[in-house]
């Protein structure tokens, strides 16, 4: 079957699916993206993401295209007409087509609005889960604004290829203070030995994830003990348990980060606990 994807009102087969070489966002990464989990043809915590991704646009004063209710469409219809069950939506906002330079275009542009899907394996990500995750960890070297979920990703690029080529699924950004921010493309969690939850505060170091914001709600009805502070990468290595979160991954166990074993080498029972009671709390529509 041939992918569809949506842009600015059409959907269209993925290989007529093109943007102008002078979009704001291939030239500049001029725009915002939001990725959701798409559960049984349905999207997961799509209000969360659209909130979200109305304040990155307003954080950097893209126009926004349509009402959320109208976006909310658009990634029904392309996870239908892609016949999506389990996978992602991708949702891209950019400033829109204007001659190359780099202040805003001075006459209003539209922004151009992207949209694609696509499947994955749930089986894939549980066999993944079962065994947990590997983690390097990396300078910090973004801006000081990833709160906004901007499509210019390039420290996280190459911070995820590093991990790859070392064997590992994801790395950690450590800031100056040698406290872990985030992962290149998920949030990073630890259990402490008398089983506390730790993760990062949000504030502009970090982005403020759903699946995070989601999982806070699962540690409170749990009754688990829960700790919004920095940590650093030797907590980390010797906690009994990390994991990271994020739609595409969920709650994934890490067992390693850099030579480091985590606790004994296996997923952790609080990690495995929240994974399971996650879609309890996550909202369909
Ligand atoms: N941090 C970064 C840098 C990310 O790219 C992501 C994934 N979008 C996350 C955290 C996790 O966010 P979410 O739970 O909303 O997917």
């Amino acid at each position: 079957m041939s992918r569809i994807a949506y842009v600015n009102g059409r959907y269209l087969p993925a290989r007529e699916a093109n943007v102008n070489v002078e979009d704001r966002g291939y030239q500049f990464a001029d725009g915002v993206y939001e990725v959701c989990e798409v559960r049984s043809g349905k999207l997961v915590d799509a209000p969360r993401h659209l909130a979200r991704l109305q304040r990155s646009l307003r954080e950097l004063r893209i126009t926004q295209p349509m009402p959320l209710t109208a976006l909310e469409v658009v990634l029904h219809e392309t996870v239908r007409r892609n016949r999506v069950d389990y996978g992602l939506v991708y949702l891209q906002i950019t400033r829109g087509v204007a001659r190359r330079d780099h202040a805003f275009p001075q006459a209003a542009v539209r922004p151009s609005v992207v949209v694609t899907a696509k499947n994955l394996s749930y089986d894939k990500n549980q066999e993944t889960a079962k065994k947990g995750i590997a983690v390097i960890t990396t300078p910090e070297n973004r801006w000081p604004r990833v709160d906004i979920k901007s499509v210019s990703l390039l420290p996280n690029v190459l911070a995820k290829q590093a991990a790859r080529e070392r064997g590992a699924n994801e790395a950690w950004f450590v800031d100056t203070d040698g406290f872990v921010t985030e992962g290149s493309s998920s949030n990073a969690w630890i259990v402490t030995a008398d089983g506390r939850v730790v993760t990062r505060m949000v504030d502009n170091h970090i982005l403020s994830g759903i699946t995070r914001a989601v999982l806070l709600e699962v540690i409170e009805a749990l009754q688990l003990r829960l700790e919004e502070r920095p940590f650093t990468v030797a907590e980390a290595q010797a906690a009994a348990e990390a994991f990271v979160t994020s739609a595409s991954q969920l709650v994934m166990p890490v067992v390693k980060i850099d030579e480091r074993t985590v606790g004994d080498g296996k997923p952790g029972s609080v990690s495995q606990r929240l994974r399971e009671e996650f879609h309890r709390f996550a909202h369909l529509s």
